[in-house]
């Protein structure tokens, strides 16, 4: 992983693209413009620990846990072609917690049983049945395929994978 906390340091493929303001502007500190309509489609985890420093309606954001995209599609054309979108980001993050969910089963099934009230057979139910879809095993393996998948997809829109370090809120390129 990269840090780009520069703008010379920015890849070619995505300068003059809305991936270069992405970094410039939460990396860089570069002041917000105004903007009238969306530029970028932002995929990123749910957790509470990302905030994006970006200017209002620079972007569409589309927040997921492990910042997965994989029941998006729709959402995703629709950023790029109602939207005019120009450009996808993929976010992962450090210390996700959809990374290795067997170790967070006892804590999910206490709390859906004690703090929810669900039966243990409900709650077992949902653990057992959802979190093979939801976990991504590897933060930036995770999100270099999505994105790898979403350039195949989409081969004339830049698409980047970086990651966000919560330690210290930065962006990091993966290449
Ligand atoms: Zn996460």
């Amino acid at each position: 992983m990269t840090l780009i906390d520069k703008p010379e340091k920015i890849p070619n493929e995505f300068v003059d693209t809305p991936i270069q303001k992405l970094i410039e502007y939460h990396n860089c500190g570069l002041e917000h413009k105004n903007y009238d309509k969306p530029q970028l489609v932002i995929g990123t985890c749910m957790d509470y620990r990302i905030h994006l420093r970006i200017p209002d309606r620079f972007a569409f954001i589309i927040r997921n846990g492990g910042a997965s995209l994989v029941h998006n599609d729709f959402q995703l054309a629709f950023a790029l072609t109602v939207g005019g979108c120009q450009a996808i980001a993929v976010i992962g993050h450090t210390d996700c917690g959809m990374v290795n969910l067997a170790s967070k089963q006892d804590l999910f099934i206490d709390g859906m049983i004690n703090k929810l009230n669900f039966s243990q057979s409900d709650a077992n139910n949902l653990f057992r049945t959802k979190s093979p879809e939801n976990e991504i095993y590897s933060e930036i393996e995770f999100t270099k395929k999505q994105a790898q998948q979403l350039k195949e997809k989409y081969p004339n829109i830049p698409v980047i994978a970086m990651i966000y370090e919560v330690k210290d809120n930065l962006l990091y390129h993966i290449q």
